[in-house]
């Protein structure tokens, strides 16, 4: 007989909005025009959890999720086999091989050697062009060695690198990949990342690939309308306690109190992806009142200013001040580095 483990209760926990994610989707598959949203799914769904993010989308209409390596397929495959194409961004070593050739997913090929490695197995897959980013990629110019016609190419697709930005290289890019189809078609084209789909009907082709904007991402300001915050990291006050003036808070007393006033401690941490940067500039929220971030954020602790609402008491939660520019602006971190760190220990509580 074994008796059921009591529970425990977590500490700290990030909120996820299934209507937000799905209703980012459904706005940027809107902005696509003609073409298509599939879905950056890499990294575990940028930090999210890809199970989740993928069921999700799936039922919203996703048909196309890109993820970076074999291992990331192989975590989904039983929800997209059949259903949804799954392609591998960082392409098909030798060594993956063996899992490739009995995969549903497909490589992105991103070398005449990748592109030779997987010819003869008859098996669909998409490549990557080379248009300028000097990531991944085959350069346009080597295009012509490619046996298209004896293969089954599904997406031929590049990256742009400066999406958010308008500068030059965006149509340059654009030139290079329009280039790169009069050579090698395909089934379907694909070039927009989120901050791309902002940029046009230009950039849109069949397909694009939002990530970033899924999970709440915001680069563009045509994209501030329409998408909304899906992580919110929420934490339990542990302790209360009072300062006086003088009184020095956490490693190296990054704060001194001018005055007696309360803070409460948080467990949570930059272990848990609320990194250094936000000391002193982070804050916390108990509905509308602001409780900003005091000292330096330690491994599992965060001390935050009760001033606001002095009537807070242990067993109380906060949430964290997440919205992904916000964030990105108090902490210097970039959106993507914020949504992709939060740590393992925060419990995922999908809504
Ligand atoms: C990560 C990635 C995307 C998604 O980019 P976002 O900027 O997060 O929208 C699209 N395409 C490729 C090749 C990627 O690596």
């Amino acid at each position: 007989m074994s008796e059921a483990k009591p529970i425990i209760p977590p500490t700290a926990t990030i909120k996820l909005d299934s209507d937000a994610l799905v209703a980012n989707w459904r706005a940027l598959d809107r902005l696509s025009g003609k073409a298509k949203a599939g879905a950056a799914v890499k990294a575990n769904a940028y930090g999210l959890g890809v199970r989740e993010v993928v069921q999700r989308l799936m039922a919203a209409g996703c048909t196309d999720f890109f993820v970076a390596n074999w291992q990331e397929a192989q975590e989904i495959e039983d929800l997209t086999a059949g259903k949804a194409g799954v392609s591998v961004l960082n392409g098909v070593r030798e060594a993956d091989m063996p899992f490739a050739l009995q995969s549903p997913a497909k490589p992105v090929l991103n070398s005449l050697e990748q592109v030779q490695r997987w010819q003869s197995s008859g098996k669909t897959c998409d490549i990557m062009i080379n248009s300028g980013m000097n990531r991944l990629g085959i350069n346009v110019e080597d295009l012509d060695a490619i046996p298209a016609a004896e293969m089954s190419i599904d997406i031929v697709m590049s990256h742009l690198a400066s999406a958010d930005e308008d500068v030059p290289q965006n149509p340059t890019q654009l030139e290079q990949f329009k280039a790169a189809l009069a050579i090698v078609p395909g089934k379907r084209a694909s070039l927009a990342n989120s901050a791309g789909i902002a940029l046009g009907s230009d950039y849109h082709f069949d397909l694009t690939r939002p990530g970033l904007s899924l999970y709440g991402g915001i680069q563009r300001p045509a994209l501030e309308e329409v998408i909304r915050q899906v992580a919110i990291p929420q934490a339990e006050i542990i302790q209360v306690r009072s300062l006086r003036a003088g009184d020095r808070l956490g490693y190296n007393a990054q704060y001194i109190a001018a005055e007696t006033h309360k803070v409460g401690i948080l467990a949570m941490g930059y272990a848990d992806g609320y990194l250094r940067g936000f000391s002193n500039s982070g804050m916390f929220m108990h509905e509308d009142i602001v409780l900003p971030v005091l000292g330096r954020v330690s491994m599992d602790l965060i001390a935050i200013d009760l001033s606001a609402a002095p009537y807070l008491a242990e067993g109380d939660w906060v949430a964290c001040e997440y919205d992904l520019e916000i964030a990105s602006a108090q902490s210097g971190l970039s959106q993507y580095e914020l949504i992709t760190g939060l740590g393992n220990r925060l419990a995922r509580e999908w809504t």
